[in-house]
């Protein structure tokens, strides 16, 4: 098969890997930047070419498109689908579990453990909005952070309703959240294939802080998890439509609840936490599912 790898950066550990396995599993691997890519849209023949060179001969794409640039990145993943070329994780996919206050209403839909969320947009609507959270602490999201940037913890209601107020007055839409206490600054990051969970582990933010993220200096450690994990995990995962990601869940004293789905997990906290070859589970699931068209979508979404 020849497979490729739509990342910016070659070097990186996870699209290091993804190419190692790759050839390692006796396939043919490219690493493209979809930034450097352009595309005739309206072609009866769509094409993709990248530095000047049309795109020709691939089986499969691995989208790891970074949230700075899900617009152009999801596009060229279309354009691909459009071409036949069978994507692991589809466009639409990708595009939805971008959007936080979207990938939780489609949870929430299906019943999924959520922590209480609100939204609004009205300066005139904050108190309304937290005591609908159940009042501070809080936590108040931007509705495309990601790495931790862009969460913050607010401990009292003034804290809470000046924040929020602020980032309405920006015109920014954000997320107001229940804080979960007691899951101790650490969540889970369920590493889903298919509809399995091949790998988690625990992640413990750093002394002080609640966010466990690993780009925050937070610490990974292998973890067990619960069957009530396992599938709250693999659910989440299919309601997004992804065929690989990263469900991060938090233990809550209401059972395991759904943070958010990633569509571009990292491989080098996961891997090194349980040395697991979660990049070649990755090619041996598109080896079994990688089809001509095989996209749902076909990109029409
Ligand atoms: P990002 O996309 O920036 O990673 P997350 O929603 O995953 O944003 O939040 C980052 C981290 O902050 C989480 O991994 C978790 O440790 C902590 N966190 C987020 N929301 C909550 C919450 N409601 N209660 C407790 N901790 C939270
Ligand atoms: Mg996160």
């Amino acid at each position: 098969m020849k497979i490729g790898v739509l990342s910016r950066d070659a070097k990186l550990y996870s699209t290091s890997r993804l190419v190692e396995a790759i050839k390692a599993a006796g396939h043919e691997a490219q690493v493209i930047d979809v930034t450097r890519c352009y595309m005739n849209i309206t072609s009866h023949n769509p094409g993709i070419y990248f530095k000047g060179e049309k795109l020709e001969g691939f089986d499969a794409v691995i989208p790891r498109i970074g949230a700075s640039i899900t617009f152009y990145g999801t596009s060229v993943v279309r354009q691909f689908e459009m071409m036949g070329v069978y994507s692991v994780n589809e466009s639409v996919a990708i595009s939805r579990s971008r959007d936080k206050l979207r990938s939780l209403q489609l949870l929430a839909r299906k019943g999924i453990g959520l922590p209480v969320t609100g939204f609004a947009r009205r300066p005139d609507d904050v108190e309304g909005l937290i005591s609908m959270v159940g009042g501070a602490p809080l936590v108040i999201k931007l509705l495309e952070g990601t790495q931790g940037i862009g969460v913050v913890l607010a401990e009292t209601e003034n804290a809470a309703k000046s924040v929020i107020e602020a980032f309405l007055g920006l015109k920014t839409n954000i997320l107001v959240q229940e804080f979960i206490k007691e899951a101790g600054g650490a969540d889970i990051r369920c590493f889903v294939i298919g509809d399995k969970v091949v790998a988690a582990m625990k992640r413990q933010g750093a002394e002080g802080d609640f966010r466990s993220n690993l780009h925050r200096g937070g610490s990974a450690e292998l973890i067990k998890l619960t069957p009530e994990e396992r599938s709250t995990a693999v659910r989440a995962a299919g309601i997004m439509g992804l065929n690989v990601s990263g469900v991060d869940l938090l233990r809550s004293n209401h059972g395991p609840v759904v943070m958010e789905v990633n569509s571009s997990p990292g491989l080098s906290g996961i891997e090194a936490a349980t040395d697991k070859d979660v990049a070649g589970m990755i090619v041996s699931f598109i080896e079994k599912n990688a089809k001509p068209f095989k996209t749902k979508t076909r990109g029409r979404g």
